[in-house]
């Protein structure tokens, strides 16, 4: 369907939930086409109707767009989505692939990706913000916790990086089963553990280093809970909201033992650098 690039990211969130994935292209001025890749083609009207739903409530006729459906006739979506999905740089030294990893991409080296349920393919602003940073704070032999992890990226950076641990959990077991095929792939299980949860799966443990890429309301509710997760000096990275929300984040983080250190952005999206103090 093709829409108003103005609101890509809004109707791609909207209709990336609960479908198999959905793929964001240039289309022409001012429109983006978004491809939603749906378990069944009956389907297809809910999800139109979603897309109307966001242009409706701002005030754009859904009528003024075209928001057919198009059926892939051969139901090898999987392929097809795969070999549409071109190599994403990530951070300053990997790049994600979709398909079998190969050397030579730049300089870069190869993440696999297996495009499924769960977000995380390195396209996303948030998870390139993150990215960025966790290559720049992780030492060698740290560990880290790596809070909604999605599709596992961070994780697997976090591992290339010379984490010697990774902690991933997400509460979605779909993501979770997900993580662990694309760690595989990677050859990254060994360092990193995925289990199905969120921050009190830590079951205790601490860590040098904490990603998440989650909501806003996760850090305002959890600030307290993710600094008892990380030992002194212990570094969050923390992304997956917007610029406009980065000072009540910042708020509650500092409002425990956090100190904020360092701001990022990429359009919309922010990332903050919080070092845990002693208390
Ligand atoms: N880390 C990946 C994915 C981020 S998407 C990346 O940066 O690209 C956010 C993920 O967090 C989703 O997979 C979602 O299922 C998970 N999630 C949402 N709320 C959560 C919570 N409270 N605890 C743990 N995971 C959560």
């Amino acid at each position: 369907m093709r829409i108003p690039d103005a609101l890509d990211d809004e109707i791609a969130a909207v209709l990336g939930s609960g479908s198999l994935g959905v793929e964001v292209a240039a289309f022409g001025p001012g429109l983006t086409e978004l491809r939603v890749y749906l378990p069944s083609e009956q389907d297809a009207g809910v999800w139109r109707e979603r897309a109307a739903h966001v242009l409706s409530a701002h005030g754009i006729p859904a009528e003024a767009f075209a928001l057919a459906i198009d059926p892939v006739a051969d139901g090898r979506w999987v392929e097809r989505w795969q070999a549409t999905l071109a190599p994403i740089p990530l951070g300053g030294r990997f790049v994600v692939l979709a398909t079998e990893a190969a050397f030579g991409h730049g300089g870069r080296e190869p993440i696999r990706l297996i495009p499924g349920m769960a977000f995380g393919t390195g396209e996303h602003e948030t998870t390139r913000l993150c990215a960025t940073a966790v290559e720049q704070q992780v030492t060698s032999g740290s560990r880290w916790l790596d809070l909604g992890t999605g599709t596992g990226l961070l994780a697997i950076v976090a591992a290339k990086c010379g984490a010697s641990r990774v902690l991933a959990v997400d509460t979605d077991p779909e993501a979770v089963a997900v993580a662990s095929e694309v760690l595989a792939a990677n050859a990254a299980g060994d360092a990193v553990e995925v289990r199905v949860g969120s921050i009190d799966e830590r079951r205790g443990e601490t860590f040098d280093g904490v990603v998440a890429n989650i909501q806003s309301s996760f850090f305002i509710a959890n600030a307290g809970a993710i600094a008892a997760a990380l030992v002194n000096g212990g570094v969050l990275i923390a992304s997956g909201f917007l610029v406009d929300d980065v000072e009540e984040i910042a708020a509650a983080l500092s409002a425990t033992s956090f100190r904020v250190e360092a701001r990022a952005s990429e359009g919309p999206w922010a990332c903050l650098l919080a070092r845990r103090g002693a208390r």
